[in-house]
């Protein structure tokens, strides 16, 4: 009997990360810093990190009596330029995927923890 294989690209979406993952940023002007995934857009292959990315929107006044103001928009960012931060070893690490049974679970590839 064939071993049932599984294709290639089976989780080639590369969308292991999470909406409340923890997050660290490997590229770009906010390298290095991390954050709280809070959007997740997976067929883009995007997500939206709290308070990363963040650039000024300029909100023009919409009556005479409101005024201009700046406000704070983070963007959304290619998750090739995010690494996730494993919540049991607190290291910026790559997740990997085990199967159990039907379910297909997260690990760290460090420290091999359920993610
Ligand atoms: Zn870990």
């Amino acid at each position: 009997m064939p071993s049932h294989r599984l294709p290639k690209n089976w989780c080639n979406t590369n969308m292991k990360i999470k909406k409340g993952d923890l997050v660290k940023i490997t590229t770009g002007k906010d390298a290095g810093k991390s954050g709280k995934v809070i959007k997740v857009d997976s067929r883009a292959g995007k997500i939206v990190v709290e308070g990363l990315n963040i650039f000024k929107k300029h909100a023009r006044p919409r009556t005479q009596n409101e005024k201009g103001q700046i406000v704070d928009v983070p963007r959304p960012m290619s998750t090739s330029n995010v690494s996730i931060v494993c919540p049991s070893c607190h290291k910026p690490t790559r997740i990997g995927m085990k199967i159990d049974g039907t379910k297909k679970e997260r690990v760290c590839k460090k420290c091999k923890a359920t993610i």
